[in-house]
Formats: structure tokens, C-alpha cells, sequence
């Protein structure tokens, strides 16, 4: 059995600019933290709890407390709930995200997981909007770690857990960011990048060998997750 573990914003749902956007929104609604880059490469791990205490630290000399990590995640739901009201299109699933999750989910030679820098109740509210069903699919998130190797390997020993086998043939990481790049390459797993344009070129900079623009293709899809590599170094 291969395994495939996915990110999400990006990856399966188009929701990268609502989730910056709200995420900036929440630090400044619920802590008065204005003007904090949303740039992510420049933290040293792109994870919402870790993003969260780099502020927190750079801001009043501290990390987040875990009341205000907690804080910050039931404010941040808030914040997408009402963008949602406002324009539900922000929440999309990326093309043909949906088709491939149930072609993977009833083939008996895959099995699949999520794994992401977001926390669980943005993360779920994020692919319920998307209409992705995924509420029983092995997962990790920020709550499990703050950085992004300890969160795929947390989805992995899940999806060994739930699936009740003591090793995967293959397992294949799918992401649309050049940390979902170094996770996979420092854990050895094989990469399918998710972008288009400029998101493309900074995946194969990071060192991703295989980018697909979007899962329209369920064939060519499937079969680069079959024949995917370990990414190189980075250029
Ligand atoms: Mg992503």
C-alpha cells in the first residue's frame, strides 16, 4: 500500500490568500498586533503555532501562552466564518482536488493522510466550506508541532495506525510550499509540488521535480504520485 499525505491550503483547497489574510486580521483583532509580514519565508518554520509565538516573541519579548494560542485559534475560525458569509468563492477546492480524494480513497492500494501548518479548527472549517470531505482521513496540524517535519510524521504514524499496516511501500508528500519541499526531502518521502506560474518556479527552486498545475487530469495525476522522486537540492 503506497501512502499519500497531503497539504491543504494550496494544496487542496485554493484558500492560501483568505488564510494570510485572515490570519493577519486575527493577530490584529484579538492581540492589537498590527503590520506583521505575511511574508512566511521569513519565519524560521511556516506553522500557524510557530508563526504565533515568533510574533508573540518579537512583539513583547515572549512566546504565546497556550489560553492564547487557544485564543487565537477561535478568533481566527470567527474571522474565516464571516469571510465565508461575505464571499464563499474564497473557499474553493483546487481542480479536481475532490475527485482525486475519492479515486484515492477507493483504491485499496492507496492510502491517504493531511498534514498541515494550519491549526485543526481552521483546517477543518477550511475543507467543510471546500465541500472536501476528509472528517475521517489520518491527520496532523499546528496543534501537533510547530514544525513541519514533526506534523508529516505525525500524519504518517496515524495513517499507519488507522490503516493498521506496519509500513507503507511508498510514501508520497503533495504541497504547494517550498517548506512542504524541505519536509519531504529531509524525510525522504517522494514530492508532487500544486502550482502554476511563479508558486511552479519556487517549487522546482526548492528542488521539486514533479509540479502539477492542478489534479484535472485524474490519470496523469495518479500516475505521477506512482513515479514521483525524492526532491533534489534546492537551486
Ligand atoms: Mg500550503
Amino acid at each position: 500500500m503506497h501512502l499519500v499525505i497531503f497539504d491543504i491550503d494550496g494544496t487542496l483547497t485554493d484558500t492560501t490568500r483568505i488564510d494570510e489574510a485572515g490570519f493577519e486580521q486575527t493577530l490584529a483583532e484579538e492581540f492589537g498586533l498590527h503590520d506583521v509580514s505575511s511574508d512566511w519565508s521569513i519565519y524560521r518554520h511556516c506553522v500557524d503555532s510557530w508563526i504565533v509565538s515568533e510574533v508573540f516573541q518579537q512583539r513583547s519579548g515572549r512566546p504565546a501562552t497556550i489560553a492564547e494560542l487557544e485564543r487565537f485559534q477561535q478568533r481566527f475560525v470567527r474571522v474565516l466564518e464571516a469571510a465565508y458569509v461575505r464571499d464563499a468563492t474564497l473557499f474553493r477546492p483546487i481542480v479536481g482536488a475532490p475527485e482525486l480524494l475519492a479515486h484515492l480513497r477507493g483504491d485499496p492500494t492507496w492510502a491517504v493522510a493531511l498534514a498541515t501548518g494550519g491549526f485543526r479548527a481552521t483546517a477543518e472549517f477550511k475543507l467543510r466550506r471546500a465541500g472536501l470531505s476528509v472528517d475521517d482521513v489520518a491527520a496532523a496540524f499546528a496543534d501537533d508541532g510547530v514544525m513541519r517535519e514533526q506534523i508529516v510524521r505525525t500524519a504518517l504514524r496515524r495513517a499507519l495506525d488507522d490503516y493498521g499496516v506496519r509500513h507503507f511501500e511508498r510514501v508520497v508528500a503533495v504541497g504547494d510550499g517550498r517548506g512542504d519541499v524541505h519536509a519531504a526531502r529531509n524525510l525522504h518521502l517522494g514530492f508532487v509540488g500544486r502550482g502554476t506560474g511563479t508558486g511552479a518556479e519556487r517549487l522546482r527552486q526548492a528542488g521539486a521535480q514533479h509540479v502539477l498545475p492542478d489534479y484535472a487530469d485524474l490519470s496523469y495525476t495518479v500516475e505521477t504520485l506512482r513515479r514521483c522522486a525524492t526532491p533534489g537540492p534546492a537551486r
